[in-house]
């Protein structure tokens, strides 16, 4: 009988044990997670701070998931040390559990920048419900927030903290906010929501120094900004992305760049060792190569398709690709693939709506005569049919003047392309 053993008990890891399930009924299955609950929503921890959700409402799997799939969960536990030879991982505690197919979905861990003066100071990351829980018990209506990072956990914290009466600053250091996500225009209609809903936003700048009041040590007062101006501050929260959780490899030479290598069956360098999700470096059918693709939908792919092929059904994962969709501050975002194509290179051509002015924004790029890269802002209830297309490599050049239209629907397409997105 095969063992199997997953590090990780979100997305990717419950995506395995589930794929794992469906072939084999048998083999002993074990889940280990640091964090000390069964797997939960992440993408719902601003919710919960919010007070929109319970942490009920946020499992991602019925409590009854694990003791159905003769699963041995075992939570609040790190895995310190692998060893490959012996085909055993050593847990904090000192356990070693032996394995015949290991996957790690062991995420990524908020990145913390070296300013002055904070691991001094009280702050907070935002990527655990227990981050979530830490904030909550902190927080209170009046409090004045500096987010620092204007990404898409930046912006679904902000949204949290305002709703409970919070008064936000968001310090970015690029130009523009969701710069990863959107091109200037679409971040520019972003920002507008965001400011009508009272939040400031400096961009440009970054917080510098992090200084506290004398008298209660450890708690922050203000924050000193590059340009040497200063902002009262009582809360500090840091949003300015994760690195993969890579050191889980360390020592073992299982190969590595910015994420754990893996193969188009999500193996890495070692057989046996399989990983997917935030810490995986993977197939991007966009970039036609591999890279970091940190978002839910794909680690739970990922690893379903490393599941497969731990239980030795031969699967190959098609890819995944950066997919950014966001509901923030009354304007609905989705975005995919290559956002903001290259100036001046005549390969992209670029199909634009621009209706800032109504609030609405789209565009469609293509590389080809394929779809490669859009972004939906202020409606994005036909953006799914375009990342259809993306997805599938589909041929448009024949029906591209159709792709923007209020009315696009399936039925505007080619009889042909449409039976085949019906079939995927
Ligand atoms: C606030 C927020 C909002 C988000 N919103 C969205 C969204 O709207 N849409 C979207 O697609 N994506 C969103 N994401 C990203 C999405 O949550 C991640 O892509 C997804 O959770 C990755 O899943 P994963 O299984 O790879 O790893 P993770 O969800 O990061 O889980 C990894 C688990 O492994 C555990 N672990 C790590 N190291 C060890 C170890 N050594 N031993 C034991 N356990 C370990 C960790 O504690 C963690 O529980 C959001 C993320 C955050 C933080």
């Amino acid at each position: 009988m095969t063992r199997y053993l997953i590090i990780g008990n979100s997305s990717g890891g419950i995506g395995a044990a589930e794929a794992i399930r469906e072939i084999d009924r048998r083999g002993p299955l074990t889940i280990v997670s640091e964090e000390p609950y069964p797997a939960y929503s992440r993408p719902l921890i601003a919710r919960y701070l919010a007070g929109e959700t319970s942490v009920e409402r946020m499992a991602y799997r019925r409590p009854e998931f694990y003791r159905q799939n003769d699963i041995d969960l075992v939570l609040g536990q790190r895995l310190v040390r692998l060893d490959l030879a012996s085909r055993h991982a050593e847990l904090d505690d000192g356990r070693l559990l032996p394995y015949d197919q290991l996957l790690l979905a062991v995420g990524g861990t908020p990145i913390v920048p070296p300013i002055e003066g904070l691991r001094e100071h009280e702050f907070f990351t935002f990527a655990t419900l227990d981050d979530a829980r830490r904030l909550a018990a902190r927080v209170h209506s009046g409090q004045r927030a500096i987010v620092v990072g204007g990404g898409l956990v930046g912006l679904s914290v902000t949204e949290a903290l305002v709703r409970l009466g919070v008064h936000v600053t968001i310090v970015e250091l690029a130009p523009q906010i969701l710069g990863r996500a959107l091109d200037t225009a679409a971040a520019s209609l972003v920002l507008r929501a965001v400011e009508e809903g009272g939040v400031r936003v400096l961009t440009g700048r970054t917080v510098a120094r992090v200084l506290g009041s004398a008298p209660t040590a450890g708690v922050v007062s203000r924050v000193e900004l590059d340009d040497g101006s200063t902002l009262p501050c009582d809360l500090l929260i840091i949003a300015i992305g994760v690195r993969p959780r890579t050191e889980v490899v360390d020592g073992t030479g299982i190969a590595v760049q910015r994420g754990i290598i893996v193969d188009r069956h999500m193996a890495t360098s070692c057989r046996e060792v399989y990983a997917c999700g935030d810490v995986a470096e993977a197939y991007d059918f966009i970039a036609g190569g591999n890279r970091l693709t940190p978002i839910w939908p794909n680690a739970y792919l990922g690893g379903r398709i490393a599941g497969r092929n731990m239980a030795g059904v031969d699967t190959v994962y098609s890819g995944g690709t950066a997919m950014n969709s966001l509901h923030a501050f009354g304007l609905s975002i989705m975005s995919a693939g290559i956002v903001d194509p290259p100036p001046g290179e005549p390969a992209y051509e670029v199909l634009l709506r621009d209706e800032r002015a109504r609030g609405t924004y789209r565009k469609i790029t293509l590389l080809g005569g394929r779809v490669v890269g859009m972004i939906f802002a202020g409606e994005v209830d036909r953006a799914g049919i375009v990342f259809g297309l993306m997805r599938n490599g589909t041929p448009v050049h024949a029906f591209a003047d159709r792709l923007l239209a209020d009315d696009l629907g399936l039925l505007s397409l080619p009889a042909e392309v449409w039976q085949q997105m019906m079939r995927v």
